[in-house]
């Protein structure tokens, strides 16, 4: 199987590859862990790039206010941004996917401990989990 070039991965997360292409990556993502740990690398990289870049946004802005009438220039930019969050807690998940059987095992030691649901426990501990792996991802690693 061919890997995925960075610059198909960049123009995914832009949102600017079309259906076909898009389907075919993802296909490859969920089974090719090479890829998805680039693909979360990317991310990360260009949500940070986001944050701290003016230039990209006023770039990506003027573009959009260019390209459509001005009454709609907010809610564009601000659908561009969501996409990419939906982008990053999709990567998150896949991450917690290919974590999960040894999560799961932590859940079993735990609640043989803790005298409580199994179910309710089982699910508590996951959020917990899910909060952890975003803190680590969003994390200053300085
Ligand atoms: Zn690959």
């Amino acid at each position: 199987m061919k890997h995925i070039p960075k610059e198909q991965m960049n123009l995914y997360i832009l949102d600017q590859l079309t259906d076909e292409n898009r389907k075919t990556m993802e296909n490859h993502l969920y089974s090719c862990e090479a890829c998805l740990d680039s693909y979360l690398q990317l991310m990360e990289n260009s949500l940070v790039e986001d944050s701290v870049s003016d230039f990209f946004t006023e770039k990506t802005i003027a573009r959009i206010q260019h390209d459509s009438k001005p009454s709609s220039k907010s809610s564009n930019a601000s659908s561009l941004f969501s996409k990419s969050i939906i982008h990053y807690v999709l990567a998150a998940g896949l991450t917690l996917i290919l974590m999960f059987s040894g999560v799961f095992d932590n859940m079993i030691s735990l609640t043989d401990r803790a005298e409580v649901s199994p179910k309710q426990s089982l699910t508590e501990q996951l959020m917990k989990k899910t909060d952890q792996l975003l803190e680590e991802m969003k994390g200053d690693h300085n």
